[in-house]
């Protein structure tokens, strides 16, 4: 079709900006900068039908948990143009930028009329895009992909007409699980595939086991290690076809196994895309031009603990980063200091966090157990035992030889959203486990325990730092040579009845002192308890008492029980 290129606005003497992209980076940039600049010409393109909707509702509507498609809408264009004065060009696609002339080609996708803008300054907040690759029958009916809220009405629509009975997710990271809780609270039998060992990238494997299990409970399939080799069309149905050769017949899939950011504006503009794939941007968000920023899901962010280029597309970020590019835009000069990855996902009735790095990524840049950081793992309970209703959490800490807190994630039910950001603001500010003790936090037996579970995990590691405990982890227990070690559970003989690690030789803690000599000293020793409470003050006792090769088992029976369980599912 031939259309007319008209050039629209460039005669005002005000800042004119444009603003590619409608929802999480984009409006939050467009809001901030009309409240630093009154005068900016803003003029803000969204391809889709709808600015500022709540993406991460998206499953929780579909799921029934947010009753009104309307309370997706945060925004609408004629609220942001009566508050902000902002003109929201909806169903406008940017397609070009010509930096030369610093204009960008638009497409209304309404009429399909395409004219050019001019700008002083460019904002990209594209966001990111499901990926699909090119599985075979990967266009098979019923495959559907969520991140807008046309995707969110088709499936939506899917569920209220067709009543599918299954539903096969693929991909187990954190929009994969809420679809799956989701569509599981709408009534379907739920299969969750994944290609790799463990759902929740950003969890380290014995954390994630916790939450297989959780998800097993709950009575949904879980398919680990089992990548999809193809779809396979049968009837109304499609077939999930296994690498193992298994076949899960589906009423309908979801296909959630990451987003790639949109970067094709910007590389078809000549702009510098990193090593990621994401928009390269300096500390100040601007790209390889000066006269144009980009932030959000499409960009490549610098890793807060390692320093090395990444993708975290997340929204607190985005919306962090619209606040620092309008500012700038604005006159002032504020840099963003890199993500680090805090994210927290309900899975059925748990919460699963993370901040910092895990101890997978620690390796992958050839970081070493006990050489640059340490782990442990404690078990503690959302508050005080004696009021009802509390529930354990597991809490995983990482930190440097020296204490620097690195990273955490926490699996439990209640209370992992504030221990999660108390850590998380430790390892924003470089502090230590022995910060972590110190901290202050507000308790009442119903919201806590007068010694807090990030009190709990900031005294264990400083044990562990002061050399009043060695730790050992649930692999070395699991995989020892009973000729070189010997397992001691302190447990209460009806404890170590109901489960215990294999070999384990049972000591109740109140009588090692009196059985010391059943314990060999020619051994390396590794005490379990359930949570690695009991076994600490064991280890302390046999420590002052002439034992030099003892350590404590981190994160106990349960630690171990959970990846146990999990193994034998697999
Ligand atoms: P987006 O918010 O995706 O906005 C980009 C917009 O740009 C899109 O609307 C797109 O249509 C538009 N666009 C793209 N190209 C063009 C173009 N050429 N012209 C005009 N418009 C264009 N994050 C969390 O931190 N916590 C959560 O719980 C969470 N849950 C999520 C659940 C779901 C289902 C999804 C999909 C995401 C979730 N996220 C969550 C991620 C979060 O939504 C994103 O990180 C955030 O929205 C990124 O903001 P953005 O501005 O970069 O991209």
């Amino acid at each position: 079709m031939q259309c007319d290129i008209k050039i629209q606005g460039g005669m005002d003497m005000s800042k004119k900006v444009l603003i590619v992209g409608g929802v999480a980076g984009g409006a939050s940039a467009a809001a901030r900068l009309r409240r630093m600049d009154e005068k900016a010409e803003i003029i803000m393109f969204e391809k889709g039908m709808y600015i500022s909707f709540a993406n991460c509702g998206l499953p929780y509507y579909i799921g029934g948990a947010i009753k009104e498609r309307k309370n997706l809408l945060v925004q609408t264009a004629e609220a942001m143009k009566a508050r902000f004065n902002i003109d929201v060009k909806e169903l406008s696609e940017v397609t070009k930028i010509d930096r030369h002339r610093k204009v960008v080609e638009v497409r209304n996708i309404k009429d399909r009329s395409i004219y050019e803008e001019s700008y002083d300054v460019l904002v990209l907040s594209p966001g990111a895009s499901p990926v699909k690759p090119p599985i075979p029958g990967i266009d098979s009916p019923n495959i559907y992909t969520l991140r807008d809220i046309p995707d969110t009405d088709s499936i939506k629509s899917f569920l209220d007409e067709k009543k599918p009975q299954n539903a096969v997710v693929v991909g187990g990271g954190f929009i994969g699980l809420e679809m799956a809780e989701n569509l599981h609270s709408a009534g379907l039998k739920v299969d969750i595939v994944e290609a790799l060992d463990q759902v929740m990238a950003p969890l380290d494997y014995e954390m994630a086991a916790i939450v297989h299990n959780h998800i097993r409970s709950k009575g949904c399939g879980l398919h680990l290690k089992d990548g999809v080799k193809a779809f396979e069309p049968e009837g109304n149905r499609t077939v999930v076809v296994l690498q193992s050769g298994k076949r899960i017949p589906a009423d309908m899939i979801i296909l959630s196994i990451g987003v790639k950011p949109n970067n094709t504006l910007a590389r078809e503009a000549g702009l510098e895309i990193g090593v990621t794939g994401g928009i390269k941007v300096n500390e100040y968000l601007q790209t390889s031009d000066p006269n144009i920023y980009a932030l959000g899901d499409a960009v490549e962010v610098t890793d807060y603990i390692s320093g090395n280029p990444a993708l975290i597309p997340l929204a607190g970020p985005a919306n962090k980063q619209g606040r620092i590019v309008a500012d700038n835009i604005a006159g002032r000069r504020e840099t963003y200091k890199g993500t680090q990855g805090t994210a927290i996902a309900k899975v059925f009735d748990m919460a699963a966090a993370s901040t910092g790095v895990n101890e997978k990524t620690l390796k992958k840049l050839g970081k070493e157990l006990g050489k640059d950081y340490i782990t442990t793992i404690t078990h503690s309970a959302s508050h005080a035992g004696y009021y009802p209703g509390g529930s354990a959490m597991a809490i995983k800490l990482i930190y440097t030889l020296q204490g620097r807190v690195l990273g955490a994630q926490i699996a439990g039910y209640d209370g992992v959203d504030k221990r999660i950001d108390d850590i998380a603001i430790a390892v924003r500010h470089r502090m230590t486990v022995h910060d972590l003790q110190e901290f202050e936090l507000a308790y009442a037996p119903p919201f806590s325990s007068a010694k807090d579970p990030v009190n709990m995990a900031g005294y264990v590691g400083s044990n562990v730092l002061n050399g009043d405990v060695k730790v050992a982890y649930w692999y070395e227990a699991m995989n020892a040579d009973m000729s070189r070690t010997f397992l001691l559970d302190v447990r209460e003989p009806s404890e170590y009845q109901m489960g215990h690690i294999p070999n384990a030789v049972n000591i109740p803690l109140d009588q090692i002192r009196s059985r010391l000599k059943e314990i060999p000293k020619d051994k390396e020793i590794i005490v379990n308890c359930r949570v690695g409470l009991r076994s600490y003050i064991g280890v302390r006792i046999m420590m002052q008492n002439g034992f030099d090769n003892v350590r404590n088992l981190s994160g106990g029976y349960k630690t171990y029980s959970a990846v146990e369980a999990d193994m034998k599912s697999i």
